[in-house]
């Protein structure tokens, strides 16, 4: 077992009941202080943990780093870059340091008072530069839902969808971080009745319930990464908001899929759970039927045991749940991911993020977006307060949220929130 997971462990740091942050979890992410510069940093609990500062005050001598300058970068990425040995180790490293039987960060006030910071106090920030962005579909539920509604009930699957995990070059500019909020994009549409296509802003804006996992090793061109040796690639993971706006994807997306439907922001959670983290929470996925081809068979449990929720608060107003979903639902898992993405040859980056396509479960309380809770805005979802949506209204607020939990230790995402804003004049 990793040390760093035990679930034993306790903390000096207050965590309160139901945190997703508890010891065993230590993510990483980029916070900017007040007045100050983004840097690197943790959170238990409550509580931030600047790694600068701890830098400063040679709590990471003993580790050895080449470079000491990736605790003072406005982003992970070259910290991810030093590698597993290296980022596993500062895991460990602060899983010690905020260990109640370790008392150097412990009773060391002076540092405390500057290492330890409030969430309250600080503005959470990218946590990597994204280079390069994929978008798969690898729930079956998802796609056999949208091709029921888009394609045709009998042939909802299209014929590639069971031999290889469906996917799309997305735009890494445009991926921004949670409590970013988003204007209702404009662009063409072709409502059914028309005959020519219409500009506007798009009336059917949704989200997209979903989770990203972030590379940590580069490859060169021409390298292939097996289902094997996938996870030495992969860093962690975060929470994904797809946005999209459907009228706009369905009138654009022939032949060549999504383009400005999708590109016009996705939102990601703050703290990025190392895969590490997620250990305990490993379950097999659906059994893939036909059988894969060579290079996508794996062995293995990898898929993970992750509850998800999307929550819609309108302006003003109370959360309502819309969706309760599970990562685990997922037929193609992130192995099988990377090693599609790679098997011709093409190159991977360190930042680099791959989401998993719209997570929906199997029965209609689990369906990750509008589109699918709606059934097309057939059946509007009611709110708390007693209004209807087929999709999102302007000022809504989308909010996800996930964790796992199991013998008593809960490690979990925090949350992806954005708001929908009125398109622009
Ligand atoms: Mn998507």
């Amino acid at each position: 077992m990793i040390k760093a997971n035990n679930p034993s462990l306790k903390s000096w740091i207050p965590v309160p009941a139901n945190s997703d942050f508890p010891i065993q979890n230590i993510p990483f992410g980029i916070v900017k202080p007040k007045g100050k510069a983004p840097r690197p940093a943790t959170r238990v609990g409550d509580t931030v943990i600047d790694l600068s500062i701890l830098s400063d005050n040679g709590f990471f001598d003993e580790l050895e780093i080449d470079n000491y300058g990736v605790f003072y970068a406005p982003v992970l990425n070259d910290f991810i870059a030093l590698g597993k040995p290296i980022t596993n180790a500062v895991r460990q490293r602060l899983s010690d340091l905020f260990n109640t039987d370790n008392q150097e960060l412990q009773t060391n006030k002076e540092v405390r008072k500057l290492a330890l910071l409030s969430v309250d106090d600080v503005e959470m920030m990218m946590p990597v530069e994204v280079g390069d962005y994929t978008d798969f579909y690898s729930s079956i539920e998802h796609a056999t839902n949208i091709g029921t509604m888009i394609r045709d009930p009998e042939n909802a699957l299209a014929p590639n969808w069971k031999h290889l995990p469906v996917g799309y070059h997305g735009r890494a500019s445009s991926i921004v971080v949670s409590g970013t909020n988003i204007h209702r994009p404009k662009g063409q549409m072709k409502p059914a009745a028309a005959n020519e296509p219409v500009f506007g802003p798009s009336r059917l804006f949704d989200f997209e319930l979903e989770m990203a996992f972030i590379t940590g090793k580069q490859t060169d061109l021409g390298e292939s990464v097996s289902t094997e040796n996938a996870e030495e690639y992969i860093f962690g993971l975060a929470l994904f908001n797809d946005l999209s706006a459907r009228d706009i994807q369905t009138w654009e997306y022939a032949p060549l899929g999504p383009f400005l439907g999708k590109n016009f922001g996705s939102v990601v959670s703050p703290w990025i759970v190392t895969i590490e983290a997620l250990e305990r929470f490993r379950v097999a996925g659906p059994v893939q039927k036909p059988k894969v081809l060579p290079y996508l068979q794996y062995n293995g449990k990898r898929n993970f045991n992750i509850q998800l929720e999307v929550l819609i608060q309108p302006e003003g107003g109370e959360e309502t749940s819309v969706c309760n979903s599970n990562y685990k639902y997922l037929y193609w898992n992130i192995d099988q991911h990377l090693a599609h993405q790679t098997v011709n040859g093409c190159n991977i980056n360190v930042g680099d993020m791959y989401a998993s396509g719209t997570i929906s479960g199997p029965t209609p309380d689990s369906y990750g977006s509008m589109m699918e809770l709606s059934w097309r805005g057939t059946k509007p979802i009611q709110l708390n307060d007693g209004s209807e949506r087929k999709f999102m209204n302007d000022n809504d607020t989308i909010i996800m949220r996930g964790h796992s939990e199991k013998e008593g230790v809960r490690i979990g995402f925090g949350e992806v929130v954005t708001k929908v804003l009125p398109a622009t004049e």
